[in-house]
């Protein structure tokens, strides 16, 4: 892989060094013009025939379901398996839903405290709406194995913990739930455009993920969910808008749920952020996966060996050995003042709280000049204390 070449592909500002892709990745110098261009020729042209004859085939109704395929090669779905819309939460609650709905008589949603808050959340939401004793329990994330029990229906995890960047082997845990009679949830938020990831092998039910992180296709881009194969025509969505309909233009007045994966539409789709995603797309189909992999490995352990070496009082988030997403947290109760600091010398991370810096490791426009100036900046914030300016302290609405 040319990397180099892979990173003239983005927008970067002059002086940022970038450690925040994990959480909103950079703007595609493809998506910039991709939008424009359906704005002034698709939508400015076609007016409402773009529905139908809008670019890319099957015209901007295809679309959510026609960047679902393309995302299912990043992430080991069969084509047709996956598709796009609305946000990650809604994802969530659409995939639990339909998981419950397959449950039978147990009466356990099972995940981990490091599972991220939105996720319990609507879980939380769920439960209570459907008013059925469903309870949701939370475990430590080295307990979920050993917490598999009779009475869990659905195990509802994200792999990569967006605060430690802890990562769970979803091979195993999918195989030890099966052998249990449980169906699986994967958040994949932190894990699709990061590293390998095979559902199909791994024989999950169930996956959602969000757009604009790794994949790169900007604030707000919609979410994707897949759906196992062997499930498509036994789930009923618990949002069961227009366009999941087996005949949208019918207009009939009841719900009768539409080919397979295509049930899983709510409503109208974002057309200009699916644009953007799908001009991010392309720079993915030239990515090889397992190169990135080694390629996010190699730079993200530089750094971690850098930053303790120079900073003893930043604290590794996860001990040595445990398996990592693409991104490197540390520890430090004046996490948040640091961040800030840094982000004032433009070596732009995040603060989760009580006391994690995160920083994100994204190949296709990290190189280790990068890393190794990022340490500089850490080392030079952390040994004069300029993170103790005043400035530093003020809380941000976000962190
Ligand atoms: C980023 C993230 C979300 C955010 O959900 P939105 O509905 O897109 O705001 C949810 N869950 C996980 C695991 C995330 O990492």
């Amino acid at each position: 892989m040319d990397w180099t070449e892979l990173r003239g592909r983005f927008f970067l500002p002059e002086g940022v060094i970038y450690l925040d892709g994990n959480s909103l990745g950079p703007l595609p110098k493809a998506a910039a013009e991709r939008v424009r261009q359906t704005i002034e020729d698709d939508w400015g042209k076609l007016l409402i025939r773009g529905w139908n004859e809008g670019a890319g085939g099957a015209g901007w109704m295809g679309w959510p379901t026609r960047l679902g395929d393309r995302i299912g090669r990043l992430i080991g779905a069969a084509p047709r398996t996956v598709t796009t819309g609305d946000t990650l939460s809604i994802k969530v609650y659409q995939a639990l839903a339909s998981a419950l709905h397959l449950a039978g008589d147990r009466r356990v949603v099972l995940s981990d405290s490091g599972n991220f808050p939105s996720d319990l959340y609507m879980a939380q939401g769920l439960i209570s709406t459907l008013g059925q004793g469903f309870e949701l329990r939370t475990v430590a994330p080295e307990a979920i194995e050993g917490a598999l029990t009779d009475d869990v229906a659905v195990l509802m995890l994200t792999q990569v913990d967006y605060r430690t960047g802890r990562l769970h082997d979803m091979a195993a845990l999918t195989a030890a739930a099966k052998r249990k009679g449980i169906l699986t949830v994967w958040d994949l938020a932190h894990s699709a455009g990061a590293h390998e990831v095979d559902l199909t092998g791994a024989g999950a039910d169930f996956a959602v993920g969000c757009t604009y992180k790794y994949l790169n296709a900007g604030p707000g881009a919609p979410a994707f969910i897949y759906v196992r194969e062997g499930l498509h025509d036994a789930v009923r969505p618990a949002l069961s808008g227009w366009l999941g309909h087996a005949a949208p233009f019918a207009f009939d007045l009841d719900y009768a749920p539409g080919d397979g994966i295509e049930r899983m539409r709510v409503g109208t789709p974002p057309v200009l952020q699916l644009a953007a995603l799908d001009a991010a797309l392309d720079i993915w189909d030239e990515v090889d996966m397992p190169a990135l992999r080694a390629r996010s490995l190699e730079l993200s352990d530089r750094f971690l060996d850098a930053v303790t070496r120079a900073c003893p009082d930043l604290m590794p988030a996860l001990v040595p050995g445990v398996p990592r997403g693409s991104q490197v947290s540390l520890r430090h109760p004046d996490g948040y003042a640091i961040v800030q600091a840094l982000i004032a010398r433009g070596v732009i991370g995040d603060f989760r709280a009580p006391d994690i810096l995160r920083f994100g490791f994204t190949p296709l426009f990290l190189s280790e000049a990068d890393v190794d100036a990022a340490v500089g900046h850490i080392r030079e914030v952390m040994d004069q204390g300029e993170y103790r300016r005043p400035e530093f302290a003020i809380r941000r609405r976000v962190t």
